[in-house]
């Protein structure tokens, strides 16, 4: 009963969308077709730049300007609306583009460029600003300073309870709490929804996530299940949210620095529903690849089952606009793992890989 009992609390945090298979929008297939973003313009003769901050990718050539976020699915040119199958993506720290994504985008920005000819006249009449393409902007970026790191449950709420009586709340402090002392050494900075064995309520908790400026958001946990011999590490990301979701999203920053990028569209009056749409499938696809990176780090560094990357609708984030992620770290109703997370070296151990992971994650690797 009481693992019963203390699944509902640990379901309380987020509510599962089943064993649910991910979007298609989200699958990351190492298959397709995928170039370099700045080889592109490089050999296409278009200028590039990526906004660390806003995440905003935009293009131009002399006559026209291209504006998309990365993951976003929308292209915007002038006033035109260009709808992608596939979005740019970030790979390692680098913007990866389709042929899809040339054709359309670096085709139609193209389309009146000067010929040959006219660039010639132009090269031959001297003229302040060079002809030749310039990357501007940093593609390999620190995209992490500040994180919020949130040990699941605490207090009156224990989360789950493994055979030997190991408590959920006290195995995920632990590990928050050296994961916390890792990244601070690395120079990361570092929020954290609790420090000691007090109970906060998910409202605290988005609201702490909200009130700072942290670039993501990792929670951790542990599982449990009703069969003993289900093992294995487990990371969420953000699932595709419903439209009551997305109206609950407060406005942020990002928003604001995204909507300036746009100015020249200023007139659309659809531009508050597209930059919404832009900026909730640049967070969803961040966290899928944020939360497959965990995943797979830690089944490599700990020798243990993957259970796989899953989505889930987390409450604390529906508020945030940072790429989110929740790790459950093992089983504590497996005994033998139940032992391993009794163990404080194990409990480093999974603190490093977690920490080896957002480090990588925030020089862009
Ligand atoms: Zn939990």
């Amino acid at each position: 009963m009481k693992y019963l009992l203390s699944a509902a609390l640990g379901a309380l945090l987020f509510t599962l969308a089943g064993c649910q298979t991910v979007p298609r929008d989200q699958v990351y297939s190492d298959d397709f077709r995928a170039t370099y973003l700045t080889d592109v313009c490089k050999t296409e003769d278009v200028i590039c730049d990526w906004d660390q901050i806003s995440q905003v990718v935009s293009l131009r050539t002399d006559t026209k300007e291209a504006t998309t976020l990365i993951d976003s699915n929308l292209v915007l040119i002038g006033e035109e609306q260009i709808q992608l199958d596939e979005p740019l993506r970030l790979k390692r720290g680098r913007i990866i583009t389709t042929d899809e994504f040339r054709r359309k985008v670096i085709g139609e920005l193209k389309k009146d460029a000067p010929t040959l000819v006219e660039k010639v006249q132009t090269v031959l009449i001297p003229k302040p600003k060079p002809a030749e393409p310039v990357i501007t902007g940093n593609f390999r970026v620190r995209k992490l300073r500040e994180v919020i790191l949130d040990a699941g449950h605490g207090g009156k709420d224990p989360g789950a309870i493994g055979y030997a009586k190991s408590q959920e709340k006290d195995i995920v402090l632990d590990i928050t709490n050296r994961l916390a002392r890792i990244l601070e050494d690395s120079g990361i900075k570092v929020h954290m929804t609790r420090k000691d064995d007090t109970f906060i309520s998910l409202q605290e908790r988005s609201a702490i996530a909200s009130k700072t400026k942290a670039d993501a958001f990792v929670s951790i946990h542990a599982n449990a299940s009703k069969q003993r011999g289900v093992s294995g590490v487990e990371v969420f990301s953000l699932r595709n949210l419903t439209p009551t979701e997305m109206n609950d999203i407060k406005r942020t920053k990002n928003r604001r620095i995204m909507m300036d990028h746009l100015v020249a569209s200023r007139n659309d009056p659809n531009l508050d529903a597209l930059v919404d749409e832009m900026m909730f499938a640049h967070k969803q696809g961040e966290s899928f690849q944020l939360a497959q990176r965990i995943g797979e780090d830690m089944a490599r560094s700990l020798k243990i089952r993957m259970r796989g990357t899953k989505t889930a609708g987390f409450y604390v984030l529906r508020n945030t606009l940072i790429p989110a992620v929740l790790v459950e770290v093992g089983f504590v109703t497996n005994p033998k793992e139940e032992r391993l997370l009794q163990s404080s070296r194990y409990r480093e151990k999974i603190a490093r890989s977690i920490a080896n992971s957002l480090i990588d994650y925030s020089k862009g690797k």
